[in-house]
């Protein structure tokens, strides 16, 4: 109650905010905190860094990018935050309608497989569930241009749904993508892909082999806008002038979330 109040009093009254960019910068402001604040809100203990241990996501894209992003902390920017936000709002309407369209859906479904000396974790979209067994998943993708996907998915989510399907043990799965503009959407058929989730797993032990051994993974993009939108390329660039050595005597001074 008492601190409702405060609160109440803190909040400006409305004819003392400036209607002009200073309203824009205030809502900007409070915007991308509240978007902090949720994002912080989601389960950190499954995402926190665990030795040993290794995300779907962190095998799929570029090695390099996965270790160095668990060597130091990186915090999610603007753009990411918006956009991930927009993700699980998407995420959360097509969940709603898979769940009138079927019984036991299930969202966020977590799985933890262990292989040798390391485990891998991944967190699907929903899955349809019988009999405490797993006859469909769904993986939802919010796009800004649907008809980049209309003949066939981006590569990057094929080789996702396909480390979810090996992990799985599923034969198929669908990917839905919703336009972000209109809600417009369209459902692909994947079947397994047996040599994706080979690579897949591949990849996955020569990044443990990598954290063992402390040598950082080669500069390995799997598509040409990974390093555009990576967030360790300073560090990946670094590395390219300066040799592996310094930059891991550096990293392991500022080291705070080594798995
Ligand atoms: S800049 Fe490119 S090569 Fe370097 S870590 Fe990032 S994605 Fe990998």
């Amino acid at each position: 109650m008492m601190i409702k109040a405060i609160q109440a009093k803190e909040k400006k009254m409305f004819d003392e905010i400036d209607t002009s960019h200073l309203f824009t910068d205030m809502f900007n402001q409070n915007f991308v905190e509240h978007l902090k604040e949720k994002n912080d809100e989601r389960d950190k203990s499954w995402w926190a860094p665990e030795k040993d241990t290794y995300h779907v996501t962190d095998i799929t894209g570029c090695l390099r990018k996965s270790f160095l992003k668990k060597k130091v902390n990186i915090e999610l920017d603007e753009s990411s935050l918006k956009n991930f936000e927009i993700g699980h709002r998407v995420e959360d309407i097509a969940a709603k309608a898979l769940e009138k369209m079927y019984d036991n859906v299930e969202n966020d479904y977590r799985i933890t497989k262990e292989f040798n000396g390391y485990k891998i974790k991944g967190e699907t979209d929903p899955i349809l569930k019988v009999n405490n067994k797993i006859l469909d998943m769904f993986e939802i993708k919010s796009t800004s241009y649907i008809s980049s996907v209309k003949d066939k998915p981006k590569s990057h989510h094929l080789r996702q749904v396909n480390a979810y399907m090996g992990l799985l043990g599923l034969h198929s799965c669908k990917i839905i993508y919703i336009d972000k503009k209109n809600y417009s959407d369209l459902a692909h058929h994947i079947p397994f892909d047996k040599d994706m989730f080979r690579d897949f797993k591949n990849k996955a032990e020569w990044l443990h082999t990598c954290f063992k051994n402390e040598k950082i993974p080669a500069a390995k993009p799997m598509e040409n806008w990974e390093c555009k939108w990576c967030d360790v390329r300073d560090i990946c660039d670094a590395i390219k002038k300066n040799g592996e050595d310094e930059i891991l005597q550096n990293i392991k001074k500022e080291c705070i979330s080594t798995p």
